[in-house]
Order: C-alpha cells, then sequence, then structure tokens
C-alpha cells in the first residue's frame, strides 16, 4: 500500500475546537493511534501555529477548516467533502466562567447551537459516535466527594456550566429520540499541564483564571503575585481542594472513549468521569511546584472567590472500569510540564 493510500485507510474523526487547550492535545493522541483527525476551528480562542506544533510532535498531518460549529452550511460541507467519517469530538465552546456570567446569552447561544447544529450534520450524514466535553461543573457542590457519575447534577452557579447541563440533555434526547447516535459525555475534572515536548499547552487570554496557568505567569513573572481565594475551608489544610488531571492523560481518555463507542454496535448514551481520582490542594499545588521547578511563586491569601467549592475530586471506577483507562501521570509531571511550556512562551 502506498503511503498515500495508508493515509486515506485510517479512520477520520472530526475534532471541533482541535486546535485548543485539550483539542490540541487529543488531535496529538489520535495521530499517534493511527487516526485521522479533521480539526474543525474558528480560532476564536487558539492559535494556528498549535497545527505546526502538532505537526512538529507527530511529523504527521491532521486535516484542517477553518470555521465555526454553528455555521450549518459550512460544517455539512466539510462533512460531504470528507465522507465516512467514524466518530466526533466536540470540544468547540465558549469556556470562561466569569465571563458566561456577564455574557451569558453569548454562551447560551454559542455553545447549544453549535452541539445541535454538530448533532444534526451527525444524523444527516449518519456519523455514528460523538464523545462531549463535558465538566464536573455539572455536579455542583457535591453532596460528598470522590463524585462518581450516580450523584445528582445539580444547578451550577455560572451560565458556562449550565450549558454544560443543558447540552448533555440535548445529546441524551437526540440518542433517545434519533436511535442511530451513540455519544458519552466526559465529565473532565481539573486538567492541567501541558505536552511533555513543550510544544503544545494552554494559552490563556489575559490574566488566567485557572489556578495553574496563573501560577506559571507568576514564577515566570508576567503576574506580581497570585492570589489564594480563601485558606479556610474545612479541609485537612484550610485551601481548596480539586482533582488535578495531566491533559495527556485526559487525551487519551478520549481514544478510549471512541474506541469503547464503537465497540458498541447498538446505539446509546452514558456518561464518564474523567481525573485522577485524588485530591490536592492549592497550597499542595503551589509547594509541589515550586520544588519540582526549583523557583518561587510569590502569594497573597484573599477572600474566597464566588461560587467556588471546597473539595472536587472524581470516583473514577466507571471509566476504570468499562474501558480500562486510568492516568498514567502524577502531579509532579503535570507541574513540570506546565512549566516548561510556560518557559517556551518567553
Ligand atoms: N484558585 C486560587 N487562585 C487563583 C485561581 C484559582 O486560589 O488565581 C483556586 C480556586 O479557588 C480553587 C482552585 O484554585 O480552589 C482551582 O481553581 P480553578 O479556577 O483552576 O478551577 P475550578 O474552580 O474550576 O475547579
Amino acid at each position: 500500500m502506498t503511503k498515500k493510500n495508508k493515509a486515506y485507510s485510517k479512520v477520520k474523526i472530526v475534532v471541533t475546537g482541535g486546535a485548543g487547550f485539550i483539542g490540541s492535545h487529543t488531535v496529538v493522541e489520535l495521530l499517534e493511534a493511527g487516526y485521522l483527525p479533521i480539526i474543525i476551528d474558528n480560532f476564536s480562542n487558539s492559535q494556528p501555529w498549535i497545527i505546526d506544533k502538532i505537526k512538529e510532535i507527530t511529523s504527521q498531518t491532521p486535516i484542517i477548516y477553518e470555521g465555526d460549529c454553528n455555521d450549518k452550511t459550512f460544517l455539512e460541507e466539510v462533512f460531504q467533502k470528507e465522507s465516512s467519517i467514524e466518530g466526533v469530538i466536540h470540544f468547540a465552546a465558549f469556556k470562561a466562567v466569569g465571563e458566561s456570567i456577564i455574557k451569558p446569552l453569548d454562551y447560551y447561544k454559542n455553545n447549544l447551537s453549535s452541539l445541535i447544529t454538530v448533532l444534526e450534520t451527525m444524523q444527516k450524514f449518519g456519523v455514528k459516535n460523538l464523545v462531549f466535553s463535558s465538566s464536573a461543573t455539572v455536579y455542583g457542590e457535591p453532596d460528598s466527594c470522590p463524585i462518581a457519575e450516580t450523584a445528582p447534577r445539580k444547578i451550577s452557579p455560572s451560565p458556562y456550566g449550565k450549558t454544560k447541563t443543558i447540552c448533555e440533555d440535548i445529546i441524551s434526547d437526540t440518542v433517545n429520540g434519533c436511535k442511530n447516535i451513540s455519544a458519552i459525555s466526559l465529565r473532565y475534572f481539573n486538567p492541567i499541564g501541558a505536552h511533555p515536548s513543550g510544544l503544545i499547552g494552554e494559552l490563556p487570554i489575559g490574566a488566567p483564571n485557572n489556578l495553574v496557568p496563573y501560577v506559571t505567569q507568576t514564577a515566570a513573572g508576567i503576574r506580581e503575585k497570585l492570589t489564594i481565594f480563601g485558606n479556610d475551608y474545612p479541609t485537612d489544610d484550610g485551601y481548596g481542594v480539586r482533582d488535578f488531571i495531566h491533559v495527556v492523560d485526559l487525551a487519551q481518555a478520549h481514544i478510549k472513549t471512541l474506541q469503547y463507542l464503537t465497540k458498541h454496535k447498538s446505539p446509546f448514551y452514558d456518561v464518564f468521569n474523567v481525573g485522577t481520582g485524588k485530591g490536592n490542594s492549592v497550597l499542595e499545588i503551589i509547594e509541589t511546584f515550586q520544588k519540582v521547578n526549583n523557583t518561587n511563586v510569590p502569594r497573597e491569601i484573599g477572600p474566597r472567590r464566588e461560587g467556588d467549592i471546597a473539595t472536587c475530586y472524581a470516583d473514577v471506577s466507571k471509566i476504570k472500569k468499562m474501558m480500562n483507562w486510568e492516568t498514567k501521570k502524577t502531579l509532579e509531571d503535570s507541574l513540570r510540564d506546565a512549566w516548561k511550556w510556560q518557559k517556551s512562551l518567553k
């Protein structure tokens, strides 16, 4: 078989938002697992040069279409042109919690409409498998930890969080109603880190909202100091506790999910947590970061951030049992890779 034919025999997966943080790492894992990713990205919150870095890491070239998932004509053109698409991983969405409170309609419009357009296009072209980027935010303030998938979904404080809950319901209803699509929502806990090559990672616009990018930017001198949002939580050390997962582990969970979807022939919908199963406090993150990178993070204690909960970590026994997936990387790996990426941006 010639090289060209080999490329054509690869299984095609559409990755919306494939130039973003989790999307780009998933595209790398797809290429390395022998898939042919078809990236759809409007570069509204990502950079075209990330595609070159993906090529550099993998020595392979994903297919890329620049455009918006809300644009039905565009999406149909892509599906028509590519044909025989095995599945879709839908990352493309607005994701800033704080911004969603100020611009709720933008969030509802974009996140719901793009999902609906993706589902309509999948139906039209007979694409059978969907992996959706959901979030632990759908659990709201959990009654206890670790959180299993059977825990009730509670009202999330932000419109961003609510879009995830509504999107899960749209997918579940579509699978039930149309009987020819299988779908899985992956509920991510706290993705951190970067590719170990240091070539791709998170690119926050302006001051980061999330802890680890703020830590790396403070260590790099871009921010004066990190404000810790409260140290009077009912946790062992008083700091907030989260389940921080290396983005490469998270990306690999998407490959396992695709394999799981295609193995089951009858249409179904299910949800899986994706985390480490362990909680680490904000203080542990800062201290581990300083230790593994031999650097310093100037900091102060501030008030609690509105809407924050004390503790959130996953019960990951379902994904381990049903997909044989578990994390391979340590917290140290995540924080080392996050720093390597930050330094590469200088
Ligand atoms: N956090 C903090 N300072 C920051 C950003 C975050 O102390 O500048 C804390 C936050 O209060 C929470 C933890 O770090 O306890 C993780 O926050 P992040 O925004 O990264 O994730 P999420 O709140 O969505 O779990």
